[in-house]
């Protein structure tokens, strides 16, 4: 039998990236003789084992054939006679269809160095189209190399549009789904990756909320860029160049939802976009099953954005609300994720990246005044069960009104 690294290992090697999972090609074995051999299965579908040690990764070489919709459609076939040449065929990019053996001999039938020298991201063959998740890999792939000067190649574009086009999106699972949306969101330019899928016509289908965004106008006053999608690019950018965490990505792309539905005479003010978006932001956070803390902050964040940009300017009843809407004395983090999108949202306006924020120290603030009011005085003074919350609730507002005139 030979072993070849591939995939990921190689392409990043090349590019002189550092390399952090390894993934690994056996051509010429049998299920039998890798068991013999100590690797451990994994799962029952695909012929692929666990190192004995290392962990990493040892598929048996195959060829794929699509035999029904989604990626419950795939017939596989793995046999020692199966090449590598053709294992490589059914990747999905050139760039990743290349193997190495442990001398550093590359196998590079479909031109993938020349593509990362060309920085293109191109498809290897037509059965490209027979997994539709490949729409979200190559914008993966674009957010993460768009740094380095990657581009799609067009006739990839059209095979990701005929995708996109063909209905076989919706035939994803959700949780492949959702792992690539969040690890694309997590990359240094996660706004490529939307900017990839809907100029492939796949935000559209995806995210149907997100893509009607573009050609909607704001206000020129608060927002130079007009354009509504264009801004929410922009505060996803603001939030990777700011190293925000997934959940604050996702409420970034997700806050001016409400945007879409305004009624086009009232363009370009949004009277209450922030309410008329929850529906939206719930439909979104509910069709990819994302984690519980992405789902809440997003919501909340959408609903309360602007309550934070006006952060200076409320009535100390009015922040002891949001503050309690966020439950500061129990989510310390949730409530400085929602300052950090907020302050996402400010500066991802053309020309304002550098603006400052003091709404983020004074909120910071705020929650810190109503959080040091103490219980123990209260109960001293006989406070209990609902009354022990008006009383507490009082005296916050006592401390707040206190901080907001020595503000
Ligand atoms: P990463 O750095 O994100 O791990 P990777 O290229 O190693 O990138 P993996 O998901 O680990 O990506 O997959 C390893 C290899 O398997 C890929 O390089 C590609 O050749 C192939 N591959 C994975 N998923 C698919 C797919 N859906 N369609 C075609 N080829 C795929
Ligand atoms: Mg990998």
């Amino acid at each position: 039998m030979q072993i070849f690294k591939v995939g990921g290992a190689v392409r990043d090697r090349l590019l002189g990236k550092p390399v952090t999972d390894i993934d690994w090609v056996v051509v010429g074995a049998t299920t039998e003789e890798m068991l013999a051999q100590g690797y451990r299965p994994v799962g029952a579908d695909f012929p692929v084992f666990l190192h004995p040690k290392s962990g990493e990764e040892y598929a048996l070489a195959r060829t794929e054939r699509k035999s029904g919709r989604g990626y419950g459609g795939f017939t596989f076939h793995a046999s020692p006679e199966v090449t590598l040449e053709e294992d490589l065929i059914r990747r999905d990019l050139t760039i990743n269809a290349m193997a190495e053996d442990d001398q550093q001999n590359l196998t590079d039938p479909y031109h993938g160095q020349r593509d990362l020298e060309a920085r293109i991201l191109r498809h290897v063959s037509p059965a490209f189209a027979e997994d539709p998740l490949r729409v979200l890999r190559v914008a993966r792939f674009a957010a993460r190399y768009a740094g380095l000067g990657f581009t799609v190649a067009p006739e990839t574009l059209e095979l990701m549009r005929q995708l996109s086009e063909s209905g076989e999106l919706e035939a994803l699972t959700v949780e492949r789904s959702w792992k690539e949306i969040s690890r694309a969101l997590l990359e240094d330019r996660p706004q490529v990756f939307i900017e990839v899928l809907r100029d492939c016509g796949a935000l559209k289908v995806l995210m149907p909320e997100v893509d009607a965004l573009f050609g909607v106008p704001q206000p020129e006053a608060h927002h130079p860029e007009i354009d509504t999608g264009l801004h929410t690019l922009s505060v996803l950018e603001q939030s990777a160049l700011h190293k925000q965490p997934l959940t604050v990505r996702w409420a970034c792309l997700l806050h001016d939802l409400g945007k879409g539905l305004t009624p086009e005479e009232e363009w370009p003010r949004h009277i209450a976009h922030e309410h008329t978006g929850l529906k939206l932001i719930k439909a979104v956070n509910e069709r990819f099953k994302a984690p519980k803390d992405c789902q809440e902050l997003a919501l909340l964040v959408g609903k309360y954005h602007t309550h934070g940009h006006r952060a200076l300017e409320l009535k100390a009843s009015t922040l002891l609300e949001l503050l309690q809407s966020f439950d500061v004395y129990r989510r310390p983090q949730r409530f400085e994720e929602f300052i950090a999108a907020c302050e996402m949202d400010a500066r991802g306006r053309k020309g304002l990246e550098q603006r400052s924020y003091p709404q983020a120290d004074y909120l910071r603030g705020a929650a810190k005044v109503a959080r040091e009011v103490a219980v123990q005085p209260l109960l001293e003074k006989g406070f209990k069960g609902p009354e022990l919350g008006e009383a507490l609730k009082r005296e916050r507002l006592k401390a707040l009104k206190a901080y907001k005139e020595n503000a």
